[in-house]
C-alpha cells in the first residue's frame, strides 16, 4: 500500500480542526436575549460582524430609540432597509387580511407594552387608537412612503425576523456551512451540524414554557415562534398577551396558545407567526393549504398540536398533547 506523507496527514487534521472551529456570542439586542453559534474557519469574524450588524439594525428598527428611524418617520424618502421592512411588511398584512398590522403602535402604548405599566386601557381610548390603525394608512409612491391619519409604526412582528435573514446574508459572505442563531424565539438553522446532520429546534410548551412541546428537524430555515407567554401581564386574574387583533384592539383571542412557523424566508416567518396568531387555528390552516412550501405547528387553548404535512417525519411530540395534522 501507498504510504501517505505525514505533512498531508498533519493538514488534514488542521482543516478538520479549524472546520469544526465554535464562534458563539449571546447579546441583548431588540429587548431579547440572542445567542448565536457559528461553526468554520472563519466563525469568528462571521460572529463579529453579525453582532454589530443586529446593534446597527435594533437602532434602525426599534421604537425603543427615540431617534430610532421608526420612531421618527413621516412621510416622503426614508431609509432603504426600513423602506423594504415596510413593504415586506404590508405585502402581508395584505395577504393576511390585515391580520398583521405594523400601524398596531397606539394600541401597544395604550397597553402599556413599550413602558411596561401594562394597564387595561378603557373602551373609548381603544376606540380612539384604533381610528388610525391601518396598514391602508401606509403606501408608497414615486415621493416615498406616505402616512395618512397619524399612524404609528411597530416592526417588533418582524423585525427580528429581517434582523436573521442579514445574519444568514453574513455567514454566507464568510462561507461558513453550519450556525445556529436564536433571536429571542425567532431561530435560523444554516446549513447543516457540524456532524452533518440536521438541527433540531425545540419548540417551547406554551403550558409549561420550561418544557418542549415538539422539536422538528431542519435545515436552511427559519423556525419562528409567537406565544401568548413571551410577553404577557395578568390583571383581575385574566392573563393579556403582546399579540393584538387590530380589529378589536384587545390581545387576539383566536383560541391558539403558540404558532411557529418553518419557513426559508425568515422576515416572512416571522410576520406570518404573528398574523397566525390573530387568524386563528382555521384560516391559518386554509392559508397554509394554498402556500405550500410553508410549514407549521399550531398549538391550541385545547392543548392540542396541529402540524403541516410538509413537517412529516422531521416532528416529535415531546409533550402529553394530542399531535394532529392540520391538513386532514
Ligand atoms: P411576535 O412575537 O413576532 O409575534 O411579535 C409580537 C410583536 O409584534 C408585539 O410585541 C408588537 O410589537 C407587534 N405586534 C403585536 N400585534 C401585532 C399585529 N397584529 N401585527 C403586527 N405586529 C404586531
Ligand atoms: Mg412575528
Amino acid at each position: 500500500m501507498k504510504k501517505i506523507p505525514l505533512i498531508f496527514i498533519l493538514l488534514f487534521l488542521i482543516s478538520a480542526c479549524s472546520s469544526n472551529k465554535e464562534s458563539a456570542s449571546v447579546i441583548f439586542c431588540m429587548d431579547t436575549v440572542m445567542d448565536i453559534k457559528v461553526y468554520g474557519e472563519k466563525s469568528g469574524d462571521a460572529v463579529s460582524e453579525i453582532e454589530s450588524e443586529l446593534n446597527r439594525l435594533e437602532k434602525l428598527f426599534d421604537r425603543k430609540y427615540d431617534g430610532s428611524d421608526i420612531c421618527t418617520i413621516k412621510s416622503g424618502k426614508i431609509h432603504a432597509e426600513t423602506e423594504e421592512i415596510i413593504k415586506k411588511a404590508l405585502d402581508i398584512s395584505l395577504k393576511t387580511d390585515g391580520a398583521f398590522d405594523i400601524t398596531i403602535a397606539p394600541l401597544m402604548d395604550l397597553w402599556g407594552f413599550y413602558d411596561k405599566e401594562y394597564t387595561i386601557p378603557g373602551e373609548n381610548e381603544i376606540k380612539n387608537a384604533l381610528k388610525s390603525v391601518s396598514y391602508r394608512n401606509i403606501f408608497f409612491d414615486e415621493k416615498g412612503i406616505n402616512i395618512m391619519n397619524n399612524a404609528a409604526v411597530d416592526l417588533g412582528g418582524i423585525a427580528k425576523g429581517y434582523a436573521s435573514d442579514k445574519t444568514v446574508d453574513i455567514l454566507e459572505k464568510h462561507g461558513i456551512k453550519s450556525a445556529i442563531v436564536n433571536l429571542g424565539g425567532n431561530v435560523y438553522a444554516h446549513g447543516m451540524r457540524p456532524n452533518g446532520k440536521m438541527w433540531t429546534v425545540a419548540v417551547a410548551n406554551p403550558f409549561d414554557k420550561e418544557k418542549n412541546a415538539v422539536t422538528v428537524n431542519v435545515s436552511d430555515k427559519a423556525v419562528v415562534t409567537s406565544g401568548a407567554y413571551q410577553r404577557c401581564f395578568e390583571a383581575d386574574g385574566k392573563k393579556y398577551h403582546h399579540i393584538i387583533d387590530p380589529k378589536t384592539g384587545f390581545p387576539s383571542e383566536s383560541g391558539i396558545q403558540s404558532v411557529t412557523v418553518i419557513d426559508a424566508d425568515g422576515t416572512e416567518a416571522d410576520a406570518l407567526s404573528t398574523a397566525f396568531f390573530v387568524m386563528g387555528k382555521d384560516r391559518t390552516a386554509d392559508f397554509l393549504a394554498d402556500n405550500p412550501g410553508i410549514d407549521a405547528v399550531v398549538i391550541t387553548e385545547e392543548k392540542k398540536i396541529y402540524y403541516t404535512s410538509g413537517l412529516e417525519g422531521c416532528i416529535s411530540n415531546e409533550s402529553d398533547m394530542e399531535i394532529l395534522c392540520i391538513n386532514d
